[in-house]
């Protein structure tokens, strides 16, 4: 509640800088909602720097792939917002090529804004159509997103009645200000702090399923410690300064010194991830994120993974064992084929030191196979699940088809919502 509020409180904080002095007597009520309009977007497309900055704080109630959606979807807002802005104030009957050229600065300096956010929201719509590359596009992503609050933030100091006051300018120069500390914090202080602390990578294995466990070492004296089920962000041997870090789950115990992520190849930078030489620096921004048994207790766990989401879940299952937790699960672990499940012999070891069932369901089974086939549905579901599986808390990590059918199935299946917990690792 408190961060709603604050949200709010920030977005509408420039209207109550425009009114501060009386309302400019010869404005009509169109060109004041007009205003209103471009100054709330402008304080969004602030703002969203601040829902995508990894402050745990921030992120600790609602989980960062829920701030990562919520930053997405107000961005259209905060797009529709300035559209209306730009429709209500320009003066259209007047354009002409001429005109245009003779435009005045804050005109220039508008358009330029408006450009770069239509940039900025195409490119992230269309990212994959265009085939550009996740590290090319956010790159231009985080270049056209300081170009925007720049030259609207200017835009406005061009329209002199909104600074006209030294109150104004004082306001102004603050959130000005906020926007420029944000910025540094995020870019240059954390990463400095980042290099000052190096990890050091400690060993390379390979698994099952083009999945590759990495071993790491916090620095000496660091006490580091996670939840099972947390992620962090992770820059192997570049610079802490680098712009894109990949985010992956600590797939170790909670319970043990020896920090491990395991990572699947499937993209440009993970299927170099089996080539890292044992030694290199490792940049580590984390733990993040809420998914996590330590987060919601209950009487046993339901865990559905697909794929190399199994991470994550794995840590849980590795943490209860070490912890001699006694209380049920079950672990719903899909796959395409048979030798491509990542940790089934770790798995097989475990099931008889804890209360863990697991129940491999695969799309492409071999014609031997008498387990589950095929894919995740509430009749699978409801098949291997004890009978008190209501109380149970329920974890899902793996593709999004998956992810979204599993998490229907178990709505279906009459589990609270808020039972009901996911991680999803395509965030783009
Ligand atoms: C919270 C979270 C936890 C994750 N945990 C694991 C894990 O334990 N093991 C694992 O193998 N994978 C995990 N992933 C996915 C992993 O981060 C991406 O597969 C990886 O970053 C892809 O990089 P690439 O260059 O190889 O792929 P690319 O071919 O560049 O991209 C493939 C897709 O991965 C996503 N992606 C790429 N780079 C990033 C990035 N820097 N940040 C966010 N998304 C990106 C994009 O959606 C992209 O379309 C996790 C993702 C998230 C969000």
């Amino acid at each position: 509640m408190f961060w709603v509020l604050a949200y709010l409180g920030v977005v509408l904080a420039p209207l109550v800088f425009a009114l501060i002095g009386g309302s400019q007597p010869h404005h009509d009520f169109v060109t004041n909602f007009s205003v209103a309009l471009g100054f709330v977007g402008l304080a969004m497309m602030g703002l969203e720097f601040a829902l995508v900055a990894r402050f745990e704080t921030v992120a600790a109630p609602f989980g960062e792939d829920a701030l990562l959606q919520f930053h997405r979807q107000i961005g259209y807002v905060g797009l529709a917002f300035v559209l209306i802005h730009v429709a209500i104030s320009a003066h259209w009957d007047e354009l002409t090529f001429h005109r245009a050229i003779r435009a005045p600065a804050l005109v220039w300096f508008g358009m330029a804004a408006l450009l770069s956010l239509l940039a900025l929201v195409a490119t992230s719509i269309w990212r994959k159509r265009l085939r550009l590359s996740y590290e090319w596009w956010h790159h231009a992503h985080t270049v056209l997103a300081v170009v925007v609050v720049v030259t609207a933030l200017v835009h406005i100091y061009f329209v002199d009645e909104y600074v006209s006051s030294l109150i104004k300018q004082v306001l102004w120069g603050l959130m000005t200000a906020a926007f420029v500390v944000l910025t540094v914090w995020v870019r240059v202080v954390k990463p400095w702090s980042m290099r000052q602390r190096p990890w050091r990578l400690e060993r390379v294995g390979a698994e099952r399923g083009q999945t590759t466990t990495l071993q790491l070492s916090p620095p000496a004296g660091a006490g580091f410690r996670f939840e099972p089920g947390q992620f962090a962000w992770f820059s192997f041997g570049r610079s802490p300064f680098a712009l894109t870090k990949h985010p992956f789950s600590f797939s170790s115990s909670a319970e043990q010194s020896e920090t491990e992520i395991a990572v699947k190849a499937l993209g440009d930078f993970t299927s170099t991830v089996s080539e890292l030489e044992p030694g290199i620096p490792v940049y580590v921004d984390g733990p993040h994120g809420v998914f996590s048994i330590d987060q919601s207790e209950g009487p046993g766990f339901g865990l559905i993974a697909g794929g190399v989401g199994i991470a994550g879940l794995i840590s849980m299952v590795r943490t209860m064992a070490d912890r001699e937790d006694v209380r049920p699960v079950v672990l719903v672990y899909a796959n395409r084929d048979w030798e491509g499940v990542a940790f089934r012999e770790e798995l097989d070891r475990l099931a008889p030191r804890m209360n863990l069932t697991v129940v491999h369901v695969l799309s492409d089974p071999p014609p031997e196979w008498t387990g589950e086939a095929g894919y995740v549905t509430s009749e699978l579901l409801a098949r291997c699940l004890p009978g008190n599986y209501r109380r149970f808390q329920f974890f899902i990590c793996g593709p999004a088809p998956m992810m979204d059918a599993a998490e229907s199935a178990l709505l279906e299946l009459g589990v609270a919502g808020e039972r009901v917990h996911t991680e999803r690792f395509d965030m783009a």
